[in-house]
């Protein structure tokens, strides 16, 4: 999608940190981390919000799940926490599904 950040960042078009690349998915370092290890993952279609995932797409969020299973694998995580945010009241701010991989530090729950 034109003037999508994620989209040019898949479309190398825009620098990033690659940790991990497939035909499908593309990880990379957040440019602002909030952990010692904050991964973006994100597929490379666009999708705007986790809530525009349905029954014809939602291979692409299992994809994210299940990059993070295998970079934590890669890094020998011992824990991790994946986020969503969905809309801008939830926190969102860039509008390409993303999925936030955290990890390296004692994670509070509930987040506030
Ligand atoms: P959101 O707030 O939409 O859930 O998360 C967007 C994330 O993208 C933020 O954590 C922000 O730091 C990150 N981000 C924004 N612009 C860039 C960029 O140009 N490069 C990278 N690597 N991360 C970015
Ligand atoms: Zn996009």
């Amino acid at each position: 999608m034109e003037n999508c950040l994620f989209c040019k960042i898949a479309k190398k078009e825009i620098q990033a940190a690659v940790i991990y690349e497939n035909d499908y998915v593309l990880a990379f370092n957040d440019i602002s981390p909030q952990a010692p290890v904050h991964i973006l993952i994100i597929p490379k279609i666009h999708i705007s919000t986790p809530a525009d995932i349905n029954p014809e797409n939602s291979s692409e969020a299992g994809r994210l799940v299940e990059t993070a299973a295998a970079i934590a694998k890669d890094m020998g995580l011992e824990g991790y926490r994946l986020v969503m945010n969905c809309n801008e009241i939830a926190g969102q701010s860039v509008f390409h599904l993303h999925c936030h991989m955290l990890a390296g530090r004692e994670m509070k729950w509930p987040p506030g």
